[in-house]
């Protein structure tokens, strides 16, 4: 890594999943400057505002610089015993499934790695989950069951050589903006390259979308269902590919005919001729490529979803080639990195299965541990139901706030404030999640630690530290790997640096892999601190050494990607993919007391709970207060105004909003935010209206069809 003589440390932004590589300086007086890395494939030099405003959120205001122990200041080593010989009398008194832990997207993959092993190999039990549950589950879950592995294909290039890009169900200008920023160029320089978007809003994607399909909230199973029956029916499927590659094609079109182009419309809310002219381009496309994100994956249907995706690219061969294929892009910064080291309660580290006894024995062997989970553990919104009848008597939460963000989060709150060991770790003294905690470990941010993250082209890439750590704060990795040894397995656990937590993991991807796995970093398994302090970003799979590092004032080079499915071979056991068999199926949650649909999401500049992009006047100038969209039609039937206050309501609790009346939401359905707290707003905590009904397969929250109504508040 080269080091300018204004001394600018390369680094990501700890965002969104498109991963940016940030250049950051400290001037001599202290205050620091960032933007974009030129040399980084992900972004080349763009940054979004959020990224553009990361200086102004690092301050030490609200910073937790010291362990807590009920409230009141304490040194590691009391509260790092005191974490030890709890969970450790807890397992032995009620067995490892009386504890868990609630990890994030935010950790490094190299604090996720340790959480992992401690829990899944040394704990014995697979109750560690993540915040990413909410993000990308039922992608992973999607790919398991048609590729046999959560093996992502895309590549953010070939968003930039597709002729045709399908974005379903993502608002890319706000939520990954540096991809939309990729693809308007893209169109910029090829204007035959054409956009389709589904979406039941007109976002500010819709901007650079040749068509917009306003669908019905989760009208995307019939809407590709019937895009797989019209490719059937008009002879354009890649019969050759099909039956040299995949299995399960006839059962799956069988399915998919159930409806009729009138059933879809029907089902879908669009008209035949929006259908028609949408398959038909699609049809006529070879070089498609399908995004996708939480409009498909924060669904009760949301596995089925991503398979109809898959299944119409199956059934055109557009998979494994330059410019096609179906994408998912990852919510936050290291979900990819969580993914790769088993930090979800059905996988284990190295894209093993944790079914799979072979795999079971080869991770047991490779981390010489006592234990290894034998069955997939409690999933996100399990884990706090678990939390809350008392399966779980001690907690671990790490780097998330789920009073604020998981659904029903009156009941999370309730849970944590009835459990009888909660541990927090985080960089806030006093998030809505520290304020419950029995000890509160103070965990270093951004800009203060070393590690790796994954973004969602699977690059992997350094965060790297420029800052000092503040008052007593230490990064996650070591905090879990002290309480690792303190339970007894010192030699486990007895890591000098985060560059020998990655050395170990590239090992385990590598270990009796044979080719047999998906994710192999193997070749940086003798990777030494230096090695790890220059690495470039990469893409797995690296089975040899990438070199050079980065060269001169240029973009990195190394090794040459490998691409994912170019020979045909899946990682199924015949090496086929599957098609799954999937009926359309629309579910109504609405009802006369709760006639409308509420659908929540991200807005342009903020970040989740707002903990950090809070701190940024700046920020908060592009919208400064919670709101709600609404259609006209739907103000004017219940009485609210453009920028009226309005009530929100579900049968699980209500928050008051800004009413913004727009023709861009679609009839029938409101649009909140998911950022605001009470913290922030006088009644904005959104997730106390959500449920925790998810999807049956990922166990992913269905965060965007929720029942709710809305009226005018008036003040008393
Ligand atoms: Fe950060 Fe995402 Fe913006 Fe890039 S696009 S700067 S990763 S928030």
């Amino acid at each position: 890594m080269e080091i300018d003589e204004a001394r600018e440390v390369r680094t990501t932004c700890p965002y969104c999943g498109v991963g940016c590589g940030v250049l950051a300086k400290v001037a001599a007086d202290g205050e620091v400057s960032v933007r974009g890395d030129p040399s980084h494939p992900a972004n080349f030099g763009r940054l979004c505002s959020k990224g553009s405003a990361l200086a102004e959120t690092i301050d030490l205001d609200g910073r937790l610089l010291h362990p807590e122990i009920h409230g009141r200041r304490a040194g590691w080593d009391e509260a790092l015993d005191l974490v030890a010989s709890t969970f450790s009398q807890t397992i032995a008194e009620h067995g490892p499934d009386a504890v868990a832990f609630y990890v994030s997207g935010q950790l490094l993959t190299e604090d996720y790695y340790v959480a992992n092993k401690l829990m899944k190999g040394f704990v014995g039990s697979a109750n560690i989950d993540t915040n990413s549950r909410l993000c990308m589950a039922s992608s992973v879950a999607g790919h398991r069951r048609a590729f046999g592995s959560d093996t992502v294909p895309g590549t953010y290039e070939d968003l930039e050589l597709a002729d045709l890009i399908v974005l379903v169900g993502s608002n890319l200008a706000w939520c990954h903006p540096v991809l939309y920023q990729r693809i308007a160029a893209a169109r910029e320089k090829r204007p035959e390259m054409k956009v389709v978007l589904v979406d039941p809003r007109r976002t500010m994607t819709a901007d650079i979308a040749d068509m917009h399909l306003a669908i019905a909230p989760d009208g995307d199973v019939a809407l590709f269902t019937g895009l797989l029956a019209y490719l059937g029916r008009h002879n354009a499927l890649d019969r050759a590919y099909i039956t040299a590659h995949t299995t399960g094609f006839g059962q799956a079109l069988f399915a998919a005919s159930v409806l009729d182009l009138a059933g879809v419309a029907a089902a879908t809310g669009l008209s035949e001729d929006e259908l028609d002219r949408f398959y038909s381009l699609f049809a006529a496309t070879s070089k498609t490529v399908t995004v996708y994100s939480q409009g498909v994956n924060q669904s009760s249907s949301g596995t089925d979803k991503v398979n109809a995706i898959i299944n119409c690219h199956l059934a055109t061969g557009r998979i494994g080639s330059p410019g096609a294929g179906p994408f998912s892009v990852t919510g936050q910064p290291n979900a990819m990195g969580g993914r790769e080291v088993g930090g979800m309660a059905n996988m284990l580290a190295a894209h093993m299965e944790i079914e799979n006894p072979e795999h079971r024995d080869r991770m047991q062997r490779f981390w010489t541990a006592p234990a290894i989970a034998e069955r997939p553990g409690l999933k996100a919104v399990e884990m706090f139901q678990a939390v809350a009848d008392g399966r779980i008597k001690a907690l671990w939460i790490m780097a998330t706030n789920p009073v604020d963000s998981m659904p029903d989060a009156d009941a999370v709150e309730a849970a944590i404030k009835a459990c009888p060991f909660v541990v927090v770790s985080d960089v806030l003294a006093r998030t809505d999640t520290v304020r419950h905690a029995h000890i509160r470990l103070p965990a270093a941010a951004w800009g203060e630690k070393d590690g790796t993250v994954t973004n969602s082209e699977r690059r992997i890439s350094r965060q790297r530290a420029f800052l000092d750590l503040p008052g007593e704060a230490r990064p996650d990795w070591q905090v879990v790997a002290e309480v690792g040894k303190r339970m007894g397995f010192a030699e486990a656990f007895s890591y000098a640096s985060p560059s020998e937590v990655f050395a170990e993991h590239a090992a385990l991807s590598g270990f009796e892999n044979d080719g047999a796995r998906d994710f192999d970093i193997g070749a940086y398994a003798g990777v030494d601190a230096e090695g790890y302090e220059e690495l470039a970003p990469f893409q797995w799979p690296a089975p040899s050494p990438v070199t050079p590092l980065w060269p001169k004032g240029g973009r990195t080079t190394g090794h040459q990607p490998i691409r994912f499915f170019a020979d045909g071979n899946f990682y199924t056991p015949d090496r086929k993919a599957r098609f799954i068999a999937i009926r359309p199926a629309v579910e109504t949650r609405t009802s006369l007391d709760y006639p409308l649909i509420l659908n929540t999401g991200r807005i342009r500049d903020h970040w989740h709970t707002m903990t950090r992009t809070g701190k940024s006047p700046r920020l908060s100038q592009h919208i400064a207060e919670p709101f709600v969209e609404i259609h006209p039609a739907d103000a004017q039937r219940f009485g609210i105004g453009d920028a009226d206050i309005a009530r929100v309501s579900s049968p699980r609790g209500d928050v008051l909003v800004r009413a913004l009346v727009t023709a861009r939401q679609r009839q029938g359905s409101l649009f909140a935010p998911m950022h605001w707290t009470d913290q922030f707003a006088a009644k904005g905590r959104l997730d106390a209206l959500t449920a925790p009904l998810t999807d049956p397969v990922s166990g992913q929250p269905a965060l965007k069809h929720v029942a709710a109504r809305i009226e005018k508040f008036a003040a008393k």
